[in-house]
């Protein structure tokens, strides 16, 4: 069988904006630029002024429509401004990029992606999470090609705010250790085998330098620290999903997302909580399932470090919400990529040694302090 993979292409730093003509304007000459309110409010001066003096002109700002959703979609390939533009940019967080993802795939124009926060890797996957009008989960959309270049301004990326940083730390944490699992018991064929070896990458960088890129994000100077952690972010575990999924195979995610996707249905988990603050926790109940505990422990550390939980109680479970939050993850993608089966049983009890070995951590902090 015949295939296609495209794979992401980027510029990055706090002039990065400066590259875009050169790197455009074979594609052609005018685009329309879509994205979120803050968004656009902090990117689209910075990008007209780089492509000031060229050839190239831009829209004016347009508003996403505040979700990612077919109908939103619909509505902005309908608008003049979009359909007579030679390509489209796409310029904020997850949900705006991945819309604009549907906009260029159903006009077939190329599409530029300028994330304006570190957050997720939307901004280089061909994979868009679509909602329904009412913002309940709708479907993964799972595109034939990913976004033409991604520009990661850092200036930008430092300045927004630090909790989506942190978030974003904890989300990424769980493709190393989620791609291994998931694939280790087989066969790959060269693509997902590239992926695989990729993946390997995407956890120890975080480790080194997320701190220190949190504290710049903080005083809203983009160092070399927030620079590494954001092309982890963005970059590396795109690739890797680009790489590790397609209609035939899923690699892409195993039981820490089973973790949240269970926990979303405990309202003081999922509704108070960020995704990647769950994802975090999910990961030391992954590695304790998996009897890694000198990596458990290493990325318990680390979360307790910069704030991440290591505890149920810190993300809004109790004992009692296990077998509910159980069931559920159950029915996630990931639950069965794994190389032996997973059962309930072994999976609560994972996360409940992974929240005691947290309290023990948590414990011994306390102790050091007084
Ligand atoms: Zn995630």
């Amino acid at each position: 069988m015949s295939y296609t993979n495209c794979l992401p292409a980027w510029s990055v730093g706090p002039d990065c904006y400066g590259a875009v003509y050169g790197i455009v304007r074979r594609f052609g000459s005018c685009a329309a630029v879509i994205g979120g309110k803050t968004a656009l409010s902090k990117a689209y001066a910075p990008l007209s002024l780089a492509l000031a003096g060229t050839a190239f002109s831009l829209s004016e700002p347009i508003w996403y429509g505040g979700n990612a959703t077919y109908e939103n979609a619909a509505e902005l390939e309908a608008q003049d401004a979009v359909k007579s533009a030679d390509m489209i940019f796409a310029v904020g967080g997850g949900r705006a990029v991945d819309t604009c993802k549907l906009i260029a795939e159903h006009l077939d124009k190329p599409l530029f992606t300028f994330p304006t926060i570190a957050s997720n890797c939307a901004g280089c996957t061909s994979l868009a999470v679509l909602y329904n009008p009412d913002d309940t989960f709708r479907e993964h959309h799972y595109g034939v090609r990913c976004p033409e270049h991604t520009f990661l301004n850092t200036k930008i990326i430092a300045e927004a705010p630090e909790e989506l940083l942190w978030a974003g730390i904890g989300d990424a944490l769980s493709k190393e250790c989620e791609v291994e699992l998931a694939s280790r018991s087989e066969a790959l064929f060269h693509t997902p085998l590239l992926g695989a070896q990729l993946a390997r990458s995407c956890t120890a960088p975080l480790l080194k330098y997320g701190a220190s890129a949190l504290e710049q994000c903080r005083k809203n100077t983009p160092g070399y620290e927030l620079e590494q952690t954001a092309l982890d972010i963005v970059i590396s575990t795109g690739i890797v999903s680009n790489l590790m999924t397609d209609a035939r195979y899923y690699y892409n995610s195993s039981l820490a997302h089973c973790v949240y996707y269970g926990a979303t249905t405990v309202p003081s988990c999922g509704k108070a909580h960020l995704h990647g603050e769950i994802v975090a926790f999910g990961v030391l109940a992954l590695l304790t399932y998996d009897q890694q505990f000198a990596m458990r422990d290493r990325i318990a550390r680390f979360n307790r470090s910069i704030g991440l939980p290591v505890t149920l109680k810190e993300i809004g479970l109790t004992e009692q919400d296990l077998s509910l939050v159980t069931e559920k993850a159950a029915e996630g993608d990931g639950w069965t990529n794994a190389p032996y089966p997973i059962t309930k049983q072994a999976f609560i009890q994972s996360m409940l040694d992974a929240d005691v070995a947290g309290q023990e951590l948590l414990a011994a902090g306390a102790s050091q302090v007084s």
